[in-house]
């Protein structure tokens, strides 16, 4: 399932909708939701503009995902976010059982997918990196979260 250039450009696409949310006064992360050749959901964090702290960008990806393809399970599905997925996205990757996970900066401070491997799980993981992440990743820890 997907090879380097399609990794890319989805990613890409995961940056366009964290800067889209960003536009709207969130912070710039995002996520989308790929399974055979198509987009299937796509994100970006709301937790300021909801007012809910859980509304990360891949939560917010992986129940649109689950909604639009009226099942619990994103086996087939990989998920590509902008920045190594928190404890709460993991757990939500776990629990919607995505076959896949693309992630463009690593989050020394909250991923959990990466190097830490905060929770164990069977997910296959590919690390990317991409001057457009670092960015995104850049702006946000200036600011703080
Ligand atoms: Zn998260």
């Amino acid at each position: 399932m997907g090879d380097a250039k399609e990794d890319k450009q989805l990613l890409l696409a995961a940056v366009r909708i964290a800067r889209e949310g960003q536009r709207e006064g969130n912070q710039p992360y995002g996520a989308v939701v790929f399974r055979a050749g198509q987009i299937i959901a796509e994100a970006y964090n709301s937790a300021a503009t909801s007012g809910d702290r859980l509304s990360h960008a891949e939560t917010n990806a992986l129940d649109s995902a689950c909604r639009r393809l009226g099942t619990s399970s994103l086996a087939d599905c990989t998920l590509y976010c902008t920045s190594e997925p928190c404890i709460l996205c993991v757990g939500a990757i776990a629990w919607t059982g995505v076959g896949r996970v693309v992630y463009g900066v690593a989050d020394p401070i909250d991923g959990a997918i990466g190097e830490l491997q905060t929770i164990e799980t069977n997910i296959a993981t590919t690390h990317l990196s991409f001057d457009e992440c670092d960015e995104l990743f850049a702006e946000i820890t200036q600011k703080q979260r």
